[in-house]
């Protein structure tokens, strides 16, 4: 999930930052987005808390964006769980 902060809308009332401070900071009077936040917001508790400062933000300023994996050409390795390696032939 991808998260950010309209500072135009922000009007700096800091409740990002008391739901979610995993995420969220304030600073100089606007809510800001932590740096390391990408890596956080893939805990499900502060997943949670950020869709709920998201909603509860008395401006709108918080806009979520859910990230897709992006598809694997066919053929190409995927690295996950059920892969398989499809270049080489059976024995
Ligand atoms: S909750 Fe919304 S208005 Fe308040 S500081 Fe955070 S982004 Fe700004």
């Amino acid at each position: 999930m991808e998260v950010s902060v309209d500072r135009a809308l922000c009007y700096g009332s800091a409740e990002c930052a008391h739901r979610a401070p995993d995420v969220f900071a304030f600073e100089d009077g606007y809510g800001v987005v932590r740096p390391a936040a990408v890596r956080a917001v893939g805990d499900p508790r502060i997943r949670e808390a950020v869709l709920e400062a998201a909603e509860k933000c008395p401006s709108q300023a918080i806009a979520l964006r859910e990230l897709r994996e992006p598809a694997a050409a066919p053929g190409e390795r995927t690295g996950g769980p059920g892969e398989r390696d499809v270049t080489r032939a059976p024995e």
